[in-house]
């Protein structure tokens, strides 16, 4: 059977590391049909928007996206296209596992932990009123008289809604991903001390969607004591599901963990799209070096594949990532110390080693 999937190349080292990837995937043998879309800054110039609707049209009709990272401008310019994405899908479960792989200079030993991370509500939903804006000065008057206290006058605001819905769609999205995946602990992060109508929200209703799923343990936990766990033993964590802002850092913070941003694989899930993209971003600088890590891209790619049910491949996938990560003879520069770079190989030949290493493909 012949998958058809929606292709984002991306900017920045996007399109250079999905490139390596399609190779990859043709050589496990797993017939994909690529329909091929742009998006981002250049589609901007050419077309009038960063994400034109033929992007979201493809991925509603095939169902499934692989997708390069594309760049944000900060601070001005458009809102970043990988959220709306995300929205306009309403792909609402971002699954980001973090595992050691043995190899990998800087990875603690024995993580295996998968963040669940909100991907529509929050600080994301993009709603901000600019310093000086008079809709500034109406909330400052709104929040005097509803709460007895305003805000400095020269401040910039944003809204920050978490919904019973949207908390427990995740919820119960973590616990259904620890059934399948025989995980047993599901950690909710959160800031309700002092959140409390938001976090605090978030934390009620996963109390009560973990109270329908008994054989599962569950517990929660303050963000900044998460951080401060995660540096210190992350082996204790397994499921961490939480809101959209505190997954985006987290999830950067567990790559770290496990060897940087090169390694990290994400996935986001709805109901009825799947777009897979590795945590990292499009690191403009880098941009047409050959020279940055696929792992990422690949691994996000081998959950794309269980996602469509060739877990076969998926799985020749990961054991050939493994090999060559644990033989470190064919990576790039950010998976040797600094002394050994002069040895790293580009993004091709550690594609080429993966390929070397995927089980022989039987026509
Ligand atoms: P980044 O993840 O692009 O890069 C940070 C650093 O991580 C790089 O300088 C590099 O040292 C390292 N790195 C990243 N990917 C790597 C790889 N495959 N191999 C080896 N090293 C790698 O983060 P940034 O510089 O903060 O963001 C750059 C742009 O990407 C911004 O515009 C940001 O908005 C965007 N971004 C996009 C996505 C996405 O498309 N989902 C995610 C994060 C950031």
């Amino acid at each position: 059977m012949t998958h058809r999937i929606t292709l984002i190349p991306g900017d920045g080292i996007g399109p250079e590391l999905t490139a390596a990837t399609q190779r990859v995937l043709a050589a496990t043998g797993v017939a994909i049909d690529w329909e091929v879309q742009t998006a981002g800054a250049d589609v901007m110039a050419s077309e009038g928007t960063p994400l034109p609707a033929r992007v979201l049209d493809s991925l509603r009709r095939n169902g499934v996206g692989l997708k390069g990272p594309l760049t944000t401008p900060v601070g001005t310019g458009f809102r970043s296209v990988n959220v709306a994405i995300r929205t306009e899908l309403d792909v609402f479960a971002s699954v980001r596992p973090s595992r050691s792989y043995a190899g990998v200079p800087g990875s603690m030993s024995g993580v295996d932990l998968v963040i669940i991370r909100e991907n529509t509500e929050s600080e994301y939903v993009g709603i901000e009123f600019a310093q000086g804006s008079p809709e500034v000065t109406e909330l400052r008057a709104f929040a005097e008289r509803h709460v007895g206290r305003g805000f400095r006058e020269d401040s910039g605001v944003a809204l920050r809604p978490i919904s019973v819905t949207g908390s427990r769609r995740i919820v119960e999205y973590a616990f259904r991903h620890a059934r399948e995946q025989g995980r047993r602990k599901v950690t909710a992060i959160h800031k309700a001390n002092i959140l409390k109508h938001t976090d605090g929200l978030f934390l009620e209703v996963a109390r009560a969607v973990a109270s329908a799923h008994r054989d599962i343990e569950f517990t929660d936990m303050i963000v900044d004591a998460a951080c401060m766990n995660l540096v210190q033993r992350p082996q204790q964590f397994d499921v961490m599901v939480m809101p959209n802002l505190y997954g985006d850092i987290l999830s950067d913070l567990c790559a770290g963990l496990v060897g940087g941003l090169g390694v990290a694989p994400g996935a986001n899930l709805g109901e009825r799209a799947a777009v897979f993209e590795p945590v990292h971003g499009s690191a403009p600088s880098f941009k047409g070096s050959g020279l940055m890590n696929p792992t990422a891209m690949l691994l996000s790619a081998a959950m794309m594949l269980h996602h469509i049910g060739e877990h076969d491949a998926a799985r020749g996938l990961e054991r050939a990532v493994e090999q060559v990560l644990a033989a470190g003879r064919a990576v790039t520069r950010d998976l040797l110390p600094p002394a050994e770079h002069a040895r790293a190989v580009t993004t091709e030949q550690m594609a080429d080693a993966i390929i070397a290493a995927l089980p022989v493909v039987r026509a």
